[in-house]
């Protein structure tokens, strides 16, 4: 009987309520009758409004019993489902379904309802047309007066479109990230506060390869170095870059990794709900960072330039060891001679007309004329351009350059570099040498100790505005006597010390002092010898 009043929602509802208190069919359940009543008396808008409401409302609504048979639905329904209502009611909901949704789903909705809570999901539906359409369902119990379930509300809407839309959206990103997986190049989408965003499977593995530093904190740093790249600057006014050249120097591994970075800016939308209507959408922005490496493109120019750096500094080597040999000589020649002069200075002595002394003083003519031929001799160091360099591009250049020796000597190299280290302004030959001097001094150590396990470890790391290398060995080191002692000219304290004219050191500290350096053996360390060398990272000009 109530559906028919229902279907007829179209009249004059009022009168058809109205009739309908007047003599409510038997077996009318009380509530239906008083919840009427109570439209009368006030207490709640007119049923008429609550119906029209229902009616017109966007959004496909169905009222059934509690075994889910339809008794209403409004002309949204109709027009979605294509069903009139009188084809519907009186019907199953189950007949929208189109048999594809899983039983397990309507199990759970039953079970939901049932307990007398709102159930809400996605079914899928088909019209009488037989299209099939994706329903966003809602279905709440209506409870009776004596907390019973007297009808169930259903509302639904279309979903497909949005579904299909869903769906297209992942089909791109999967595509996307598939086409980002596969490319061989370093990708991360960075926010301006450095958060990455996204990032490829070449990123993963290289923050693997990082031990669990940040990628893109390492490329930053040496960007901002480099070409004093700076992220928030660069999301704030969109200028990218392309092909910088990038050296990481990863712990643990023999070489440097080199990168050729590109950087592009890309704009964020804006999700905030409260930002919806602004007219102005506060748009961030955030750098999509590629980098491509060329590491075996860069060694195999880089082993080019060790040939070169080898045969410059063959040569400087032979300049500064025959340099030594001849200061050598006229430092031991300075030793007769200043004999002589005291010799002559003695009262009584000095006089032209003692034949010895007259002896004497042509020996000395003749040793200052001998110390001119000799200071004329010394080869001149060819005078070095200053450049901006990498200290630990220098010491691998420099761990190459003695890879033969290191080999020979069975010495095991810990090699720890800071990843990125700030350049410096110097003179690439004279720092090579320093520290090729240093590395050799080390080898002949771990050699003289006669042990078996022979190790040197080469670290670099950055204070500030200071650049630390740390060479250490593991040999006899130097005892707290001779650690000043060692940088004094011609001082030598090797076992097998006819090889040397002891002046490494002291050229060594002068190469240093020259980069505004320092240079110490390291007091308290044990168990061999540790050398500090330190640069200041802002030299203008060598002294
Ligand atoms: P059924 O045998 O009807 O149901 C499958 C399983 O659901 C059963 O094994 C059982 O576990 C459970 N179940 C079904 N009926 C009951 C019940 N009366 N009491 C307890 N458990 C039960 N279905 C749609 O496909 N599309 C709709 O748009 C839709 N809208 C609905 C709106 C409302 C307000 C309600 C109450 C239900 C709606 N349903 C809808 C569910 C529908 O009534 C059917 O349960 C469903 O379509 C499955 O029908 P079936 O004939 O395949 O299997």
């Amino acid at each position: 009987m109530i559906q028919q009043k229902f279907s007829a929602a179209n009249g004059d509802v009022i009168d058809a309520i109205s009739r309908f208190l007047a003599a409510p069919p038997e077996g009318t359940p009380a509530e239906v009758i008083e919840a009427f009543d109570s439209f009368g008396r006030g207490q709640f808008l007119p049923p008429k409004l609550f119906l029209e409401t229902v009616e017109q409302a966007p959004v496909a609504i169905s009222i059934t019993d509690p075994a889910a048979r339809i008794l209403y639905v409004n002309q949204a329904f109709e027009s979605l489902t294509g069903y009139h209502r009188d084809e519907v009611i009186g019907h199953n909901e189950s007949m929208l379904s189109s048999r594809s949704t899983p039983i397990r789903i309507y199990q759970e909705l039953w079970e939901t309802i049932q307990a007398r809570q709102v159930w809400q999901g996605t079914l899928v539906n088909h019209k009488k047309n037989k299209e099939e359409y994706l329903a966003e369902l809602v279905i709440s119990p209506v409870l009776t007066a004596k907390g019973e379930i007297g009808y169930y509300l259903g509302m639904h809407r279309d979903i497909t479109a949005v579904h299909q839309l869903g769906q297209q959206l992942k089909f791109q990103t999967s595509l996307t990230e598939a086409a980002l997986d596969a490319a061989p190049m370093v990708m991360a989408m960075i926010t301006a506060d450095r958060k990455v965003l996204m990032d490829n499977h070449a990123y993963k593995a290289l923050l693997g390869d990082c031990r669990g530093v940040e990628p893109v904190e390492l490329f930053l740093a040496a960007l901002e170095q480099q070409i004093g790249f700076d992220l928030a600057d660069a999301c704030r006014t969109g200028k990218g870059f392309t092909n910088v050249e990038v050296r990481l120097d990863l712990a643990g591994r023999a070489t440097p990794r080199w990168f050729a970075c590109s950087a592009v800016r890309v704009d964020e939308l804006d999700e905030a709900a409260q930002n919806y209507f602004r007219e102005q959408q506060q748009t961030r922005y955030c750098l999509l960072l590629i980098a491509n490496e060329v590491t075996a493109s860069r060694k195999r120019i880089n082993e080019v330039r060790l040939n070169m750096i080898r045969a410059s500094m063959a040569e400087q080597q032979m300049v500064e060891t025959m340099r030594e040999a001849i200061s050598g000589a006229m430092f031991k020649m300075q030793v007769p001679f200043n004999i002589i002069r005291a010799a002559l200075a003695m009262p009584g002595n000095g006089s032209d007309r003692c034949n010895v002394c007259q002896v004497l003083n042509q020996a000395l003519e003749s040793g200052d004329e001998a110390m001119e031929s000799l200071q004329a001799a010394l080869p001149n160091r060819a005078r070095e351009q200053t450049s901006t360099v990498n200290i630990n591009e220098i010491l691998h250049e420099v761990m190459r350059l003695s890879t033969d020796r290191l080999l020979a000597s069975g010495v095991v190299v810990d090699w720890r570099p800071a990843a990125v280290l700030s350049r410096v302004t110097g003179r690439p030959n004279a720092l090579r040498g320093l520290f090729k001097y240093l590395i050799d001094n080390a080898i002949q150590a771990v050699n003289e100790s006669g042990q078996d396990y022979r190790e040197i470890r080469l670290k670099s790391w950055q204070d500030e505005q200071e650049l630390v290398v740390e060479v250490t060995d593991n040999g006899p080191g130097i005892p707290d006597a001779k650690r000043l002692k060692v940088f004094e000219p011609f001082f030598c304290g090797w076992a097998r010390a006819d090889e040397h004219a002891g002046m490494g050191l002291t050229m060594a500290q002068e190469v240093i002092v020259g980069h505004g350096g320092n240079m110490e053996i390291d007091a308290g360390f044990r168990g061999g010898c540790r050398v500090l060398v330190r640069l200041p990272v802002k030299v203008a000009e060598e002294r």
